[in-house]
């Protein structure tokens, strides 16, 4: 009766929280998805050790630290002026400097920057590295540009975020629409004005200037080593399996390379327009081919691989029979409806690779239907992982070999598995990794900040 009575309280408190969050950030749908998810969560947390309502966590957390948004005014090849709206949210930094990445996408926002930057706490915390939580980037459209477009966007961007950052303030790296080569026009900006080569101020640089090896592939590979964890303990294996993916970018390629080289038959991946889907196993070089030519649309595989289809209704991936699916693309592609498609078609895991790419409504189907779900803040926490694997090697101004990296790699992400389902465990929900990683995300950023006084 005790404990139900906690409970009640807890339940109580975070409601309360939430309604307050709510109110002060009405319209910041994505956002408050997330918030929603995780504080779902917290509720037995809360029933167990109530100090930490006491110390105002819950409300500390959901506040950003800092939000800094700027003009970008840039020129195009045709003289014409053009001017962007860009980010940094600096959301939490209990555990360590801001951390995250930067994204370059139309859709992005305030509560877009925001959701990411709330997820990335728990990721950055989850990893054991010592990272705190940010997330930036701008509502510019790379699609299309050409590369001096980038270059003059990318450094005026950077006169703006400059004087917010630096390796122990706040470290951004990529995110979709920025990957090595706009994180390399950034660092030349930040270089220039600060009149100083502090290599950790950005991570996922080129590998000439204080980049890491295995950064490119981590999150991806980091996702397969995860997925596999949750696979080998319920008697699966990607070995065997047929797997699906989304998106085509950075973490689709390296997810589905690994997954290839763990002996899965990776029979799918998209792009924002459509999807191609290829019985035989996708030839991943001929995707590489495509994307690393620049505007290339993923419809073009089929001219090689004539046998290969092409669908334009991207929706219809989650129909393609499967037993993995590793939603790799963006936030909400996988919906209710979609879910039940994949539970159709035979789907027995989830490993989302994406940040949010599936709705809260979809994820308790997938709980509620016994299908494993590895969420993002723990599936996808390799990336940011090396990315602290990067800040090290630089403030220690040495390289580590591609295998020193991958091998640290692969034991953070079978310790954080190992500590999602601990947590789990110890919170009455076995088995369940999306309160485990909450819970664990939550609990060592809650400590710090507990530890370092209302601040
Ligand atoms: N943007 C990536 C993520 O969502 C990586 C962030 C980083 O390396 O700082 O985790």
């Amino acid at each position: 009766a005790a404990f139900q009575s906690k409970t009640r309280t807890a339940e109580h408190y975070v409601q309360s929280v939430y309604n307050a969050t709510e109110q002060r950030n009405p319209h910041q749908t994505e956002f408050l998805q997330a918030v929603k998810e995780i504080f779902d969560s917290l509720i037995p947390v809360f029933a167990r050790q109530p100090q930490y309502m006491k110390h105002g966590i819950l409300e500390r957390l959901v506040e950003p630290e800092k939000v800094i948004s700027f003009r970008v005014p840039w020129m195009d090849d045709h003289g014409n002026v053009q001017v962007n709206r860009g980010y940094r949210v600096q959301f939490n930094s209990a555990l360590g400097p801001y951390k995250g990445g930067l994204r370059f996408h139309p859709s992005v926002n305030t509560s877009i920057i925001k959701f990411l930057g709330f997820e990335q706490t728990f990721k950055s915390s989850l990893t054991g590295q010592m990272i705190g939580g940010g997330k930036g980037g701008a509502d510019f459209d790379p699609k299309g540009k050409s590369d001096m477009e980038i270059m003059r966007f990318c450094q005026n961007f950077m006169t703006e975020l400059y004087e917010h950052i630096g390796p122990d303030v706040d470290v951004p790296a990529g995110d979709a629409g920025v990957n090595a080569k706009e994180i390399g026009y950034l660092f030349g900006q930040y270089k220039k004005m600060r009149g100083a080569f502090e290599a950790g101020v950005l991570t996922g640089k080129g590998l000439e200037y204080g980049g890491s090896l295995a950064r490119k592939e981590a999150t991806g590979y980091g996702l397969v080593y995860f997925v596999q964890e949750m696979l080998q303990a319920n008697d699966l294996d990607f070995n065997g399996s047929t797997v699906i993916v989304s998106g085509s970018g950075n973490v689709s390629i390296h997810a589905m390379e690994r997954a290839a080289e763990f002996g899965a038959l990776v029979v799918a991946c998209s792009d924002s327009n459509g999807f191609i889907y290829d019985e035989s196993g996708i030839d991943l070089d001929a995707v590489k081919e495509l994307k690393e030519s620049g505007n290339e649309r993923i419809s073009a595989y089929i001219d090689k691989h004539p046998h290969a289809e092409y669908i334009e209704d991207y929706t219809q991936l989650w129909s393609i029979p499967s037993d993995i699916a590793l939603p790799c693309a963006t936030q909400n592609e996988i919906d209710a409806e979609a879910a039940e498609s994949l539970l159709a078609n035979g789907v027995k895991a989830i490993g989302e690779g994406a940040n949010m790419p599936t709705t809260n409504e979809a994820i308790n189907t997938f709980l509620d239907r016994h299908v494993l779900f590895a969420p993002a803040k723990a599936a996808n926490a390799g990336g940011v992982a090396v990315s602290a694997l990067e800040m090290a090697q630089n403030s220690s101004k040495l390289m580590w070999s591609f295998e020193q990296v991958d091998t640290q790699l692969h034991a953070i992400m079978k310790t954080i598995y190992q500590n999602c389902m601990q947590a789990a465990e110890d919170h009455d929900k076995p088995g369940n990794l999306v309160a485990g990683a909450n819970i664990a995300g939550f609990i060592r950023v809650a400590d710090a900040m507990m530890g370092q006084g209302i601040i």
